[in-house]
């Protein structure tokens, strides 16, 4: 780190993507009345369907956010995916069909949608908190000093910052900027083409899977929208060198393994070739600069965890960030987002190559096999960090609380407990920090961070324990 003398910052936090990762963090924080401004080298927004679905750990994040009738309004529960061998259907499955809402969990299913909507859901929820996203600004590099981050942009523009939050995808240039290493593997042979196209005859009831013995197609509806997501295993030339995506190359792997006469694919608004990258960053903070999303980490689709980690990595750091950027808890607290996130990153490495391993074998043995892409576990519901140093006490400390908060604000802890005088006492004290909920059911004061996880469950005879964890983590008077 440079030392230099104090400027002014510009902002309290520079966002540098404007993703699901970066857009999500910039709402909580708007939300918590920090300034934050969101930078993105691109010209426009995209129209790119890419990581199409949003889980039921996302969901309950959007509903938090208050986008989560947007969301809900703009996808599909309980997809079906409807299979075929030789171009006969030959099952059904209902994506999540044997869930139900509960209590616990009120959303039983994800939803699928295209990207490029949830980016504008939540660019659209970041507007209304007065943030606009400024496209076309490309990050080149920073210098980092004990006060906050100096930001150089491509064309020259110099942006200061208390803190700089790289949310820029898996090839961005924070983490390498950082000289943070993103250590994995990268497949070469194994690649999907997918793209975005029209299919007007289809039944957008489905999610079409057709497979054979020498390759597949999968198209996916979305609500209110003649586009659906085309997957495919690639045309290759005599060498085995995977051939580019183009319209004419997906009607006719469309024509060799859908056998739906009469259906043209048109309108190709966005073609890609997907690798499966594995890679993660071995530290998420250094200094004043942090990393969210793919930024931080890579893995395969299988799961459609991609966003919805980013998206997850955001709500984890943004109450955090939040805090500390008002004043309002000191910074060691957001040694807990690297502490909390970095073995979930991890995890969900190992995860994703496990489902796709699932997939590939169904597919092998069965012809099809998709479905085994979900399970409980990639509804991230169960994230938990009983490991945290956040994890005050009690059986449940870091583990989802349950319930969802309908779009109330904050961040804030949650006080559940029965009334009484500590109850009161606490809620005193602690402001809006703190949000008080009498529950006259309950015997246990349960305390629940921002981010919905249990921090502390005690008695009441120990409100003590309560008091002395949330003093724990304010600043020192002499600001230390
Ligand atoms: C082509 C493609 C296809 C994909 N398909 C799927 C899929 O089918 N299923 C799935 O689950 N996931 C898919 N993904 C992955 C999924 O889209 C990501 O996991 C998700 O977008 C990650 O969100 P993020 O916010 O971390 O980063 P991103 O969405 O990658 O956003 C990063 C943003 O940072 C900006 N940026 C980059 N560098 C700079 C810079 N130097 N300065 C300023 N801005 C910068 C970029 O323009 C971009 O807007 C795909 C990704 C891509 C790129």
């Amino acid at each position: 780190m440079t030392r230099t003398t104090t400027v002014p910052p510009d902002t309290a936090v520079l966002i540098v993507g404007a993703g699901p990762a970066g857009l999500t963090l910039a709402c909580v924080l708007a939300r918590a009345g920090v300034a934050v401004r969101v930078v993105d080298k691109a010209p426009e927004f995209h129209r790119e369907s890419r990581g199409k679905g949003l889980n039921q750990r996302g969901r309950e994040i959007f509903e938090d956010l208050d986008v989560g009738d947007a969301a809900t309004a703009s996808g599909i529960e309980h997809i079906t995916l409807r299979k075929y061998r030789g171009g006969v259907a030959v099952s059904d499955h209902v994506s999540f069909g044997d869930k139900a809402p509960t209590a616990d969990a009120p959303y039983a299913s994800g939803l699928i949608i295209p990207q490029w909507r949830t980016e504008e859901i939540l660019r659209d929820r970041l507007a209304g908190l007065g943030v606009e996203v400024e496209l076309r600004s490309e990050l080149t590099g920073f210098d980092q000093d004990e006060h906050g981050v100096t930001a150089t942009l491509a064309d020259g523009r110099r942006i200061r910052a208390d803190w700089l939050v790289g949310c820029d995808g898996g090839r961005g240039s924070v983490r390498k900027l950082l000289g943070l290493s993103f250590e994995g593997a990268t497949e070469a042979e194994e690649c999907m083409v997918i793209g975005d196209v029209r299919a007007d005859g289809l039944d957008p009831a489905y999610w079409h899977q057709w497979f054979d013995e020498d390759g597949g197609i999968m198209l996916c509806p979305f609500r209110g929208s003649d586009h659906w997501q085309l997957q495919a295993a690639p045309e290759r030339d005599a060498d085995g060198a995977v051939l580019p995506p183009s319209p004419e190359s997906f009607q006719r792997i469309f024509d060799r393994h859908a056998r739906v006469p009469g259906v043209r694919l048109t309108d190709v608004r966005w073609t890609s070739v997907y690798r499966i990258n594995v890679r993660m960053a071995d530290r998420f903070r250094v200094g004043r600069v942090l990393l969210a999303g793919d930024a931080a980490h890579v893995h395969s689709i299988a799961g459609g965890l991609g966003m919805n980690t980013g998206i997850q990595d955001a709500f984890n750091l943004g109450w955090k960030l939040a805090f500390v950027a008002r004043g309002e808890a000191a910074e060691p607290l957001l040694d807990t987002y690297e502490e909390e996130r970095l073995p979930v990153a991890a995890w969900t490495l190992r995860l994703t190559d496990e489902r796709l391993g699932a997939v590939r074998e169904g597919v092998r043995r069965a012809g099809v096999g998709t479905e085994a892409v979900v399970t409980d576990d990639t509804t991230t519901l169960r994230v938990a960090y009983p490991w945290s140093s956040l994890a005050w006490g009690g059986a449940d400390a870091g583990h989802r609380a349950g319930g969802v908060r309908r779009g109330e604000g904050g961040p804030w802890f949650t006080l559940r407990g029965p009334a009484g005088p500590e109850l009161r006492r606490l809620a005193g004290k602690y402001g809006p920090l703190v949000r008080v909920q009498e529950d006259p059911a309950a015997r246990d004061l349960l305390l629940v961070r921002p981010d919905h996880h249990v921090a502390l469950r005690v008695a009441p005879s120990d409100a003590g324990e309560v008091a002395k964890r949330l003093d724990g983590l304010r600043p020192s008077p002499s600001g230390v």
